[in-house]
């Protein structure tokens, strides 16, 4: 008998908690016999999930949900092409030791690790770097399960338009077991963290991603400095973790309400906030570095641009909001994503500038996303798919120049649309 752990009554919820939805069924697969049972035997509309870490409702479903969660760990490794599979499901917090033990590493992360791998990929997932591409890019080959039972072995050279759908497909063409990633010998990172006036970031940016491995900026919207991170390959001593941690995550939840609940705080509690980053510097395993923590809740929006328009488009964000009477917290993000191939990608094709817009949960992110969406529209931006956003098919085919290759393939694989809640057939369906 096969033991899948099926649990009627839950609710599932995204991490900010703007989407909840209570599942018929919610399986939790132990291996790949078992998901091959749990879709063969799905109900209503089927969808799986990851970590969760997603802020649009790709995962919601009244059906079936299938978690992933128990797929984890490492299957393989080849140690000449630099190459691991790994279970689908493994967080990436999980794949960190066990490469580095195999003296390898992730090419690169972004800022949280608690993603699963498929999750990761299921969005393009991504950090920051001249050269350095999302999750997706560094998918060498997968197993994916269709809705129907089918286990399909994808890659370079067998099923290739699969390959190149399912790399980024938002768990649309069904569920992803294994996935074989190309990683890059074991390297340890050397974190700075400093402030320095915008205009100089901003004039001096093409020159900094040459000079750092990853380089990103924080800019809050009613201050003219910005918080700088750059990461580099380092052999220096590996520092300590600090005794004391700041509670981050309660001076943001504080700052977030008064900027948001008492008149004329916000420029003050941005201005603050700058003034409490001191320069900070850390040495350690890229794994250890990479991650940040981030418990306070928001909501984001983010787009990804031609990396040209990167600058001149983070400049009129400023100037529309600063324009408004918008109480803000959180800062802008802006980071740099190299170009991939991978059909519905939002880097597919293009060198990126990616611009993230946050706001608490204490507040209704609606008017600040709605204010900011038509200015990434204007310079060509595609949505994260992970991420709040108001565009449909209709908006989005355009944007994406395989869209027709990506929708014959998930026809061929779902022609039944079991595997589409509402919002993927608002995003997929024209
Ligand atoms: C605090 C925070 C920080 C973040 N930082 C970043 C960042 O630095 N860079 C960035 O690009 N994004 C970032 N994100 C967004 C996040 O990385 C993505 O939304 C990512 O897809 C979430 O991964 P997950 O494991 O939680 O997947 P989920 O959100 O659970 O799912 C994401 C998609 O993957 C699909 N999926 C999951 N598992 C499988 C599977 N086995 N087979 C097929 N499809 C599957 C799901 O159906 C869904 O469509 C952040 C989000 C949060 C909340």
């Amino acid at each position: 008998m096969l033991l899948l752990s099926k649990d009627t009554k839950k609710q599932w919820s995204n991490w900010s908690g703007i989407n909840k939805t209570t599942p018929a069924s919610w399986l939790t697969p132990q291996t790949e016999e078992q998901l091959v049972s749990a879709l063969c035997h799905s109900q209503g509309p089927v969808r799986v999930v990851g970590s969760s870490h997603s802020f649009t409702p790709l995962c919601a479903t009244d059906g079936t949900l299938i978690d992933v969660g128990h797929l984890q760990g490492l299957v393989s490794h080849d140690a000449d092409l630099c190459q691991a599979t790994i279970w689908a499901g493994t967080q990436l917090r999980h794949v960190g030791q066990p490469l580095w033990r195999l003296g390898q590493s992730l090419i690169n992360q972004g800022d949280v690790d608690v993603q699963t791998l498929a999750g990761a990929c299921g969005t393009s997932t991504h950090g920051t770097g001249l050269g350095l591409g999302s999750f997706s890019s560094f998918v060498r080959g997968l197993r994916l399960v269709t809705v129907s039972g089918e286990v399909i072995e994808a890659n370079d050279n067998e099923n290739t338009d699969i390959f190149k759908a399912v790399a980024t497909s938002l768990g649309a063409l069904g569920v992803i077991s294994q996935i074989t990633v190309q990683n890059v010998p074991a390297y340890h990172l050397s974190q700075h963290e400093y402030v320095a006036p915008l205009d100089d970031i901003l004039d001096g940016f093409d020159q900094l991603c040459q000079q750092h491995r990853h380089i990103e900026f924080f800019s809050f919207f009613r201050a003219n400095e910005v918080i700088v991170k750059t990461l580099d390959l380092s052999d220096a001593k590996i520092t300590p973790s600090p005794l004391i941690e700041l509670p981050v995550s309660s001076i943001l939840n504080v700052s977030s309400w008064l900027a948001h609940g008492v008149p004329g705080m916000s420029a003050k509690m941005q201005k603050l906030l700058l003034t409490c980053q001191g320069q900070t510097h850390k040495v350690g395993p890229a794994y250890e570095v990479f991650p940040s923590p981030r418990s306070a809740r928001f909501n984001e929006m983010e787009y990804e641009l031609p990396y040209a328009n990167g600058v001149d488009c983070l400049r009129e964000i400023r100037a529309v909001v600063r324009k408004s009477r918008l109480r803000t917290l959180y800062p802008v993000e802006f980071r740099r994503v190299a170009a991939d191939d991978v059909w519905l990608s939002p880097f597919q094709g293009r060198d990126s500038a990616s611009i993230s817009i946050h706001q608490h949960v204490c507040a209704d992110h609606r008017p600040l996303f709605d204010l900011i969406e038509p200015v990434f529209w204007r310079y060509g931006g595609r949505p994260h798919w992970g991420k709040l956003h108001s565009l449909s098919a209709k908006e989005l085919a355009p944007l994406y120049p395989h869209w027709q290759d990506f929708a014959n393939v998930r026809q061929r694989l779902d022609p039944h649309g079991r595997m589409l809640n509402e919002h993927l057939r608002k995003v997929l369906l024209a």
